[in-house]
């Protein structure tokens, strides 16, 4: 049996950057509607215990992407707050230093693999086999989890993440991300 997280914080409260409407969609209808058809197609099958890091290694069509896109939806609104720590510290800023020249050269690299995802997905930061940081992307319900990857930052770029409050202008969305990013979960998940 999957549930469904609670929105970590109210709805109002990354206003403006990203808004009540949205987060009301986002997370009690598109988030919900996931939760339960992974749990209809789960039932009597290898995966009805709801382990969604296992479904995302081992299972395929319909519960591989509503399972996975509980999963990613989960990790996406946890790293949000309406009073955020707006750069990485200590330990995860040396990280990024070292693998991408800068904090702002990491996140013009990021919002450029956000921006260029064709279609629905996510971009990624994530630690390799070799503990590497990388940025990836991923399609539709993708999560590099599948290929052994460690994530420990998204970055939603389905239309349903934004139209509504910038429209078709997904990197307005992106320098908004930005804005209510809390980077103490990312250091916690580093
Ligand atoms: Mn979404």
């Amino acid at each position: 049996m999957v549930t469904l997280p609670p929105l970590p914080y109210a709805y109002d409260a990354l206003e403006p950057h990203i808004t009540k409407q949205t987060l009301e969609f986002h997370h009690d209808k598109h988030h919900n509607a996931y939760v339960d058809k992974v749990n209809g197609l789960i039932k009597d099958t290898e995966f009805e215990n709801g382990d969604l890091v296992n479904i995302i290694k081992k299972a395929d069509g319909g519960i591989f992407n509503n399972g996975a896109q509980v999963w990613n939806h989960t990790f996406y609104f946890e790293q949000f707050s309406g009073n955020p720590q707006l750069a990485p510290a200590g330990k995860l800023a040396d990280a990024i230093n070292k693998a991408f020249g800068s904090i702002d050269s990491f996140k013009e690299k990021f919002a450029n693999a956000a921006a260029t995802q064709f279609g629905s997905g996510w971009a990624w930061l994530v630690i390799d086999e070799e503990g590497n940081l990388g940025i990836a992307q991923s399609s539709n319900a993708g999560n590099p989890i599948r290929e052994g990857h460690k994530p420990i930052l998204t970055c939603d770029v389905w239309e349903h993440a934004y139209y509504l409050d910038v429209q078709n202008k997904r990197p307005a969305y992106v320098e908004n991300f930005w804005k209510v990013l809390d980077w103490k979960v990312i250091e916690e998940r580093f």
